[in-house]
């Protein structure tokens, strides 16, 4: 049973909605399920769509199939529990759940807004999610070493992420983590860029940031390619970028603040004048969702633990002459850390 502070949040009963944590806490991935915990059972509401996939899939919860609206068959548990202070991840209860529950409610019976607390207990992995996060790595890495081979002249950044994404699920993914980055050229100083049906032309650089979603995990990549000959310029902001990336790395340990790390990739890159080119945080979690806590930036205070899956990406992005990043998924251990990326981080020339 998941250990959770009742009493310190002073609640009966937990509220869990959002899709991801659900799967946490009962192994259900359909899209539609509600969990409700206490202290001594944890229940999932599902609609008559998941009957069958939910008792294949749950095997610690009670699953209850519900004729009606979600929110009505957990209105009828807390009512006959006499669950008095029910808590809710006022994160993740859309306001539309939450008066919807709210009004259903008997007097005496209250929603508590509180911290996310799953979310928290999901910082630090299991071996069996530490697992599967290197599978999914792995997949992602596999995925991109076979699409390189093709990428030329004239190819396409919507054709480049049309290919990632088809070889991801040739290798075993069941999707892809986020949509695909794919840019070239100028373009790659849009950090976020969507693929468009731009080509790649002669002495540009791509970007590709990728991510593969195997078992329900994630992972996530940034590499930079270059099509020719690059100038003195490009090896040497590709070389600071590495530097930051590399010295972030070196600084993730167990007890180590995410805001030190962040601090680590912004030093190096700000030696190279390149500090205010950087304009997004360090890193992230991942695991069953792309972006979890914690984050790797300047606001963040975080100590990591060991068995924390993170990612170091620090980036510098320059109008007109593009942008670059580079992007690993991290396993925080009690001594450093193991970076679970296996593909060179060297600049690619193709
Ligand atoms: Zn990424
Ligand atoms: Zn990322």
């Amino acid at each position: 049973m998941i250990q959770i502070d009742y009493k310190g949040h002073k609640i009966d009963a937990l509220l869990i909605s959002s899709p991801a944590n659900v799967r946490y806490l009962t192994g259900f991935t359909g899209s539609n399920g509600l969990v409700l915990l206490t202290p001594d059972s944890m229940k999932l509401i599902t609609d008559p769509r998941y009957g069958v996939q939910s008792r294949q899939e749950v095997k610690q919860a009670k699953v209850l199939v519900a004729k009606r609206p979600l929110w009505e068959a957990v209105v009828s548990t807390i009512k006959r529990k006499k669950l008095r202070r029910v808590g809710f991840e006022q994160e993740r209860l859309t306001f539309g759940e939450h008066k919807e529950i709210n009004e259903a409610l008997p007097l005496g019976h209250y929603l508590k807004p509180i911290g996310p607390v799953i979310d928290t207990l999901r910082m630090v992995k299991t071996a069996d999610e530490i697992a599967r996060i290197r599978q999914s790595v792995n997949t992602n890495s596999d995925a991109f070493a076979a699409v390189l081979k093709g990428i030329r002249e004239g190819t396409s950044e919507s054709d480049i992420a049309a290919d990632l994404d088809y070889q991801m699920r040739r290798h075993g993914a069941d999707g892809t983590a986020f949509e695909t980055i794919v840019a070239c050229g100028d373009r790659t100083a849009l950090p976020h860029a969507r693929p468009t049906h731009q080509k790649l032309g002669a002495n540009e650089l791509l970007l590709i940031d990728m991510g593969a979603s195997r078992d329900g995990y994630m992972s996530d990549m940034t590499r930079m390619l270059f099509l020719g000959k690059p100038s003195q310029k490009i090896r040497s902001m590709y070389a600071r970028v590495l530097d930051s990336q590399l010295a972030a790395i070196a600084a993730v340990r167990h007890g180590a603040s995410t805001r030190q790390i962040d601090l680590r990739a912004r030093e190096v890159l700000k030696a190279a004048g390149l500090d205010k080119a950087f304009v997004h945080s360090t890193g992230h979690g991942l695991g069953l969702e792309i972006h979890e806590a914690p984050k790797i930036g300047k606001k963040d205070s975080t100590r990591l633990k060991a068995g924390m899956v993170i990612t170091i990406e620090p980036g510098a992005y320059v109008e007109g002459l593009g942008g670059m990043r580079v992007e690993d998924t991290v396993l925080v251990t009690q001594t450093g850390c193991e970076v679970l990326t296996p593909t060179s981080k060297e600049l690619i020339l193709l």
